[in-house]
């Protein structure tokens, strides 16, 4: 059984979070450490530790948070300039947090699509 992370807290409301939006199958919440002007976190309600366990029980979910990237960048105003949408895997990807999460960023011309430290 994987472990719960900060993520399952902020999807029942027990921590503080900016919410922007949340159904019966994904919360969307600002990134407390900003890297854009537009930094949102998309994440499904249900546990998945990596997209390495993504199963296809859970397509209903993973379509749902980018329906839900694209209705947030339009609030967000940064639909038309453009923005990015990352899923860091595991340790190569960065992954710090073990609770599969959409990173939707923008706001500002966002550089190369890669930077990798050797
Ligand atoms: P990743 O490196 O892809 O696992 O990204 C995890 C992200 O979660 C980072 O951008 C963190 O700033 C963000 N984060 C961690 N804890 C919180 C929190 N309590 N509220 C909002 N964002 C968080």
């Amino acid at each position: 059984m994987a472990e719960e992370t900060i993520f399952s807290k902020i999807i029942r409301r027990e921590i503080p979070a900016d919410i922007l939006y949340q159904d019966d199958l994904v919360t969307a919440f600002r990134d407390i450490n900003a890297k854009a002007p537009t930094h949102i976190l998309i994440i499904p309600n249900h546990l998945i530790p990596t997209t390495n366990d993504v199963k296809a029980s859970d397509e209903k979910a993973l379509g749902r948070m980018v329906t839900v990237a694209a209705k947030l960048a339009e609030e967000a105003g940064i639909a038309e300039d453009g923005y990015r949408i990352i899923m860091n895997c595991n340790k190569h990807g960065g992954q710090e947090v073990f609770h599969i999460h959409m990173h939707l960023l923008g706001g500002c011309s966002l550089g190369p699509m890669l930077s990798i430290n050797s």
